[in-house]
């Protein structure tokens, strides 16, 4: 497959801008419905930071799920999120929208493309409330063959090098117990030694492993299917500004190196620039002050669609999102920074926290939140504390052999030296939990009695502070094995180590406020003629709260779709050239098979 990319296209039907999940799920709809695309990427390669997630989407009732035998409707989502919601009636146009078009979507999707799912299976929602799922909400993208692109393969980025091993391998959600315990059967010893020698082979012929597994399997796909159908995508191009005629978005002004040109839109305009993370003002004036400095966002997003929106006359969701994002606690890393990465960090999403015999205190060395609680909700508790006991940043705390058991961060469970992540200053260690105490500048006396108050609770398995082990996410991150409470173990006699972590968000909450249609709206709510947002330029349909995982992919491709659908039922701007398919009625073929 080669890749196609276009030098000089003036004038299209829809225009996108950015190459990550939100917009070339755009573009990859429009394209499908017979509009003419471009899409303009500012980076280098296409995937922004969905190339480095997890790759998970929250469609309740989805098909793929139902058909695995995981029973789900999206009555009992709207009750969740009705439940979770200060304010129910704030966005629910596009949630009910969501809801009853998401499965549709990723189907219509499965059928015309590479854009394919599979069930996850067990995947508790967040927090435990009426309407909350423990299994069929959430979808991971299919496994993608990465050689299946050809050349166009070093078009993806990678994932941070904290989610690979051997320096290029992807290791799935799947694969990390077969992996750990590849000792354990046979089964999980083939495993481990097909993936291996496929990574051999493949280093042989390319810069990083080809088996792409979660985000990067996600945006290889869409990237994949758009070049099937030959949709443009000119990479290291980026918006400047907007163009306006007469009240309408009429195309954008671009930039590529020193060559800038204007692109005229017949239907319209997709922003997809990922939100405003990596921006300090807009973080400064959407997040909790001081505004965390931290970011697991690709260093392109600089909320240039917002931007160029909000000078174009658009409206933002503000202060309205509580913290303005969605929060992971991050350890820092100690990356080789010079061939051109950005800073390291790693986002405890799922692997350390909710595990037997690890707390994370605060400045004086005593809890503060459930440990095993979403990474979402520990930020949310780190937040809320911080006024009183600094814990920002906080500590994890535990014995070394947690770590060699559970891993800890980027050390990899197993790992038996630990030498050289405490010579990067990934965390500290000592003999006693004084030293440790002192080697945290944390209060010791503090840290001694935490402890000896955990440890009652390992006992009786009954955490009398923060609840840890009461959830059904909870549970599912903490340890089968371990009793009488699978999320507390006593920290015993040491040696220690503890590692410190930030908040971080993984995506944007806050951002351009659209109609359920995807249509970015005007300071006096009305929709704005030949512009549309999706992925976190859209401000988020969830109003800040994270009700499960998948949060914002989900709603990237479903909108990213209803842009596309909308624009694409629109009268071209100017005269479509006859032999170009009919656009309106492609989407409203797409339309019809969606509510069938
Ligand atoms: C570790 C991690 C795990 C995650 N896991 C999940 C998960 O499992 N499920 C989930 O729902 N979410 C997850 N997320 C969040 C998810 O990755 C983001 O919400 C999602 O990528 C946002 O998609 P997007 O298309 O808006 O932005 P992006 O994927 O970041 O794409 C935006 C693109 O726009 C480009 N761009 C920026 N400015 C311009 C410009 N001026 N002109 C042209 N192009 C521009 C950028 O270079 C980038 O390529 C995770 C995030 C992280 C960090």
């Amino acid at each position: 497959m080669q890749p196609t990319r276009s030098p000089a296209t003036h004038e299209v039907d829809l225009l996108v801008i950015g190459a990550g999940a939100g917009g070339m799920a755009a573009a990859l709809a429009a394209s499908l419905m017979g509009l003419e695309v471009l899409v303009c990427e500012k980076a280098a390669q296409v995937g922004g930071t969905a190339a480095t997630s997890a790759g998970t989407i929250w469609i309740p009732g989805n098909r793929q799920s139902r058909e695995a035998g995981f029973e789900d409707s999206a009555d009992a989502a709207r009750r969740y999120l009705d439940g979770l919601l200060a304010d129910p009636a704030d966005g629910r146009a596009l949630r009910e929208v969501y809801l009853a078009r998401g499965p549709a979507v990723v189907d219509w999707f499965a059928e015309r493309s590479e854009v394919r799912f599979v069930p996850c299976g067990r995947h508790p929602d967040y927090l435990d409330r009426d309407g909350a799922a423990v299994s069929g909400r959430a979808l991971v993208a299919a496994a993608y063959d990465g050689r299946r692109l050809g050349a166009a393969f070093a078009d993806v980025r990678p994932p941070i090098p904290e989610f690979m091993v051997f320096g290029g391998m992807m290791v799935g959600k799947d694969d990390i117990p077969r992996l750990v315990n590849r000792f354990a059967s046979v089964a999980n010893f083939m495993h481990a030694a097909r993936l291996f020698a496929r990574y051999v082979g493949d280093r042989l012929r390319h810069p990083r492993g080809t088996r792409l597994v979660m985000g990067n399997a996600l945006v290889a796909r869409l990237y994949a299917s758009l070049l099937q159908r030959k949709v443009p995508v000119r990479l290291g191009t980026r918006l400047e500004s907007l163009s306006s005629e007469n009240g309408r978005v009429t195309g954008a002004r671009l930039r590529d190196g020193q060559d800038v040109f204007e692109v005229r839109a017949r239907r319209g305009v997709v922003l997809a620039t990922g939100g405003f993370a990596r921006d300090a003002a807009s973080r400064q004036r959407w997040m909790p002050v001081p505004a965390p400095v931290d970011s697991m966002a690709v260093p392109s997003d600089t909320g240039d669609g917002i931007a160029a929106a909000l000078a174009a006359g658009a409206q933002a969701s503000g202060r309205s999102h509580g913290s303005g994002a969605f929060w992971t606690p991050a350890s820092r890393t100690g990356r080789d920074t010079s061939k051109g990465q950005w800073a390291g960090l790693f986002p405890h999403l799922s692997l350390d926290r909710a595990k037997p015999g690890l707390i994370a205190v605060n400045g004086a060395g005593r809890r503060f939140a459930n440990e095993a609680d979403s990474y979402h909700h520990f930020i949310e508790a780190m937040f809320a504390s911080h006024a009183r006991t600094p814990p920002i940043p906080a500590w994890l705390v535990c014995e070394t052999r947690f770590v060699q058991t559970y891993g800890l961060g980027a050390i990899h469970p197993g790992t038996t030296d630990l030498r050289p992540h405490l010579l990067a200053g990934c965390f500290v260690a000592a003999p006693s939990l004084g030293h440790l105490a002192q080697a945290m500048n944390v209060d010791a006396a503090g840290l001694a009695e935490t402890v000896a108050r955990h440890n009652r609770f390992a006992e009786t398995g009954v955490d009398e502070d923060f609840r840890k082990g009461h959830s059904e996410l909870n549970r599912f991150n903490g340890d089968p094995a371990h009793g009488p409470n699978p999320c507390i173990g006593r920290i015993g006699d040491g040696p220690y180590c503890a590692m410190a972590v930030w908040p971080a968000e993984i995506a944007c909450s806050s951002g351009l406020e659209t109609d359920a249609q995807a249509r970015v709206l005007d300071a006096a709510g009305q929709p704005m003629p030949g512009l549309y947002a999706c992925g976190n330029d859209l401000a988020s349909i969830m109003r800040g709260t994270y009700p499960g995982p998948g949060t914002t992919l989900g709603p990237a491709l479903v909108f990213g779709f209803l842009a596309a659908e909308h624009a694409a039922s629109q009268p071209a701007e100017v005269d479509t050239p006859a032999e170009r398919t009919d656009a309106a009625t492609a989407a409203t073929t797409a339309a019809e098979s969606l509510t069938a």
